[in-house]
């Protein structure tokens, strides 16, 4: 099942798409057949979500009977546009990528031995199809970054890595978009990770029941139609299990936290001469089985 925040007829609503993908059924109709309160947003509704609803949610669906929106008539919004605090991201995750990153000055080669962690504000969370502005009094040196985002489904701290997998609601695509000057002129990675519209998010968040766990999906990311970068997310380092007990450990996880899993080789600046975003750029981020985030840069 994919899960979307969409506006339609000028107000902001979620719910889910049918089978078919072609149709956008609101959670307002999902509720009312389901005679319960409809959550107000996204967030909302992960953090009522259980295994029942879930599954109500899919007879629902297949019943076919219910009241629904033609998705051409909605703009898709990101699936949580307004994440409640920042969103948590691994750095140095996929050893490829470390590898690029040797002799830029960035961070050294070595393998991390823990997560590297660092945060995006969540003000820069934009949609599907939004534009990513290119701050051009400040850097030249844009870059792109795809990653697998997992999406917690509820609260927890101290997490196991057996139990990770019930801590999760699904998953959806980042774009860890950084000002590659900016980051590498501080100290700390997050202002260069959090200029406004930097994480484009979306288009659908998939429910990890539709998804193998341990997740092994291909990903991608196209510069204009250019494969830049190529992988499958069982090349993490640290994985989904390793990471959510790790950072769970001294800090509460809740519903709708988002963790960006880190980014395979191929970025702009990892090539010689380095191949940053321009204006006009499209960038196309693809993750097997969730779809494909689509943005360009102004
Ligand atoms: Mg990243």
């Amino acid at each position: 099942m994919y899960f979307l925040t969409y506006r339609y007829n000028n107000k902001m609503e979620s719910g889910v798409l049918s089978r078919d993908r072609k149709y956008v059924i609101p959670f307002s109709n999902i509720f009312d057949s389901l005679d319960a309160k409809c959550p107000t947003n996204m967030i909302e509704f992960i953090s009522i979500s259980d295994d029942n609803l879930i599954d109500s949610i899919k007879r629902i669906i297949s019943s076919d009977n219910v009241d629904k929106i033609l998705g051409k008539s909605v703009v898709i919004c990101a699936p949580i546009p307004k994440p409640k605090r920042n969103i948590f991201c691994i750095g140095k995750n996929y050893q490829d990528h470390v590898n690029e990153l040797k002799d830029k000055t960035i961070s050294d080669s070595n393998l991390p031995n823990e997560p590297v962690y660092f945060t995006k504000s969540p003000n820069c969370v934009i949609a599907n199809e939004d534009y990513i502005e290119n701050h051009s009094h400040i850097t030249q040196h844009l870059d792109y970054e795809v990653e697998l985002a997992v999406i917690i489904g509820k609260k927890g701290i101290n997490i196991s890595k057996a139990d990770a997998y019930d801590y999760i609601f699904g998953y959806t695509i980042g774009n860890d978009i950084t000002a590659r000057n900016i980051q590498k002129g501080r100290n700390q990675w997050f202002k260069g990770k959090s200029l406004d519209t930097f994480c484009p998010m979306g288009p659908y968040i998939i429910h990890k029941s539709e998804i193998p766990f341990p997740v092994e999906l291909d990903l991608s990311c196209n510069i204009n139609g250019d494969i830049r970068q190529s992988s499958n997310t069982s090349h993490m380092i640290f994985d989904i299990s390793y990471i959510i007990s790790d950072l769970s450990q001294g800090i509460e996880l809740n519903p709708g936290d988002i963790i960006l899993t880190g980014t395979p080789s191929g970025v702009g600046f990892g090539f010689t001469p380095p191949k940053y975003l321009k204006s006009k750029d499209v960038v196309e981020c693809y993750i097997e089985g969730i779809g494909t985030l689509v943005n360009i840069v102004k």
